[in-house]
């Protein structure tokens, strides 16, 4: 007999969540339905799929390597995919060194959090072992990303008994930036009393992803940046969610004007095909590494990092990024979010957002979505609101017609809740 509760569900009630819709196939931005529906993606599958699914030279890029093998590990081995892409990154993400793979964002985190640590220790101060973090951040589902992540967020509520403790500083509100000072006199305060025991300030540059999509001023990390130094503390960039292009440039860094000492990248880095993370540390930090003394090795190695399928679609992927220019892609998405959604207004929305290929509505309440989801595939667009943010981040081929199309299916609701509250 099928067991219908077989697949557990991330992140929703079991029991009263809407049921999962059934992909068949996709292609391009359009998700086909096992029911015979057509959705346009207007999420890349959580940020993922630039160049849309199914793509045949991504899909080729992992037969020639089959045609070879897979996996072995990287304790011993190494081959030329996994060489190739760390080469590649460290060209392509300012001031980088060296690469060590992950098979996730969230491994990617811990990875960054476990080398800041140790980079203290091996250059021989000990104690410092303490993060801040900037609040309303997103890191991952693990238990450090999770002790960096958010504290008064619902999502990590049930294990806070068991997370370590970190030190939280305001957030800088919007760009430019109306709590900047305070935002820089709170990290200074707690640099200035905790340095001894913190190894390294962490934050997603530029943009909060899962926090709230929020914007926030390059000036703030221009600042932090010198508290820093200032202080012996190293910085970590999470650009898992900025990275590829997100924000306009191929990394936030770029846009923020401010290199970090160890960054992690994830999600988007092979085009949505498969899991991996890559960390990155400057020379600063790599040196610090660089011993024949056992007791400095770095003290991690996940079986399936530099994973040899992941790296061959992940170099496909560059290639194909520069080559088509997706950042263009990604200037004409803005402009059409800008042309469709600049002044728009409703009752119920506190602030539209709008930076690169990311769009979000901030509302009120979360309220405002209760039946989205059955109103939006219903006219062909997959869309998936959180707490009260709807947000689009289609994948940046999708074309002007898709994405004009998931803007008119989310004006036709606020359309609809307006006339429908007139009724009542
Ligand atoms: C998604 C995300 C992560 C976690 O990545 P996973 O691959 O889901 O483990 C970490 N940091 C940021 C900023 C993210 O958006």
């Amino acid at each position: 007999m099928n067991n219908s509760n077989a697949l557990w569900y991330p992140y929703a009630p079991l029991a009263s969540m809407s049921p999962p819709l059934s992909v068949r196939k996709a292609q391009g931005a359009v998700l086909y339905l096992a029911n015979g529906q057509e959705l346009i993606d207007g999420i890349s599958s959580w940020w993922c799929t630039l160049h849309g699914y199914n793509h045949p030279e991504l899909n080729q890029s992992l037969s020639t390597q089959l045609d070879q093998f897979a996996h072995v590990m990287m304790g011993g081995l190494n081959h030329e995919p996994a060489e190739k892409l760390a080469n590649t990154l460290c060209q392509i993400y300012p001031g980088m060194k060296s690469c060590f793979f992950g098979d996730s964002g969230s491994v990617g985190v811990e990875i960054a959090l476990k080398m800041a640590c140790q980079y203290w220790s091996n250059i021989g101060l000990k104690g410092k072992s303490k993060f801040v973090s900037l609040s309303g951040g997103y890191h991952g589902d693990t238990a450090g990303a999770m002790s960096v992540g958010e504290p008064d967020d619902e999502m990590h509520a049930a294990f806070h008994g068991i997370l370590p403790v970190q030190f939280f500083t305001t957030r800088p509100n919007g760009w430019p930036a109306e709590n900047l000072d305070e935002c820089i006199l709170h990290l200074e305060a707690i640099l200035e009393e905790h340095h001894t025991e913190i190894a390294a300030f962490i934050c997603e540059p530029l943009m909060q992803g899962y926090g709230g999509f929020k914007i926030y001023d390059p000036n703030y990390l221009k600042a932090a940046r010198i508290l820093c130094d200032k202080y012996n503390v190293l910085m970590i960039f999470d650009e898992v969610a900025t990275g590829f292009g997100r924000t306009g440039k191929l990394f936030a860094c770029e846009m923020v004007g401010v290199l970090p000492d160890i960054t992690i990248l994830g999600k988007a880095l092979t085009a949505g095909y498969l899991g991996m993370s890559a960390t990155l540390a400057n020379e600063r930090v790599f040196s610090a590494y660089w011993s024949a003394d056992p007791q400095k090795a770095f003290m991690h190695g996940p079986t399936f990092m530099g994973n040899a399928l992941a790296c061959a679609v992940a170099l496909k992927s560059l290639d194909i990024f520069f080559e088509e220019d997706r950042l263009s892609d990604v200037r004409r998405i803005e402009a059409l979010f800008h042309k469709n959604w600049t002044g728009f207004q409703h009752e119920q929305i506190k602030e539209i957002r709008i930076l690169g290929a990311m769009m979000v509505i901030e509302c009120t309440s979360s309220d405002t979505w209760k039946g989205l989801r059955e109103f939006a595939t219903q006219r062909g667009a997959w869309i998936r609101p959180f707490r009260n943010f709807i947000y689009l981040m289609p994948p940046f081929i999708i074309s002007d017609s898709q994405l004009i199309h998931l803007s008119d299916v989310l004006k036709q609701w606020f359309q609809q809740i307006s006339n429908s509250s007139n009724l009542s």
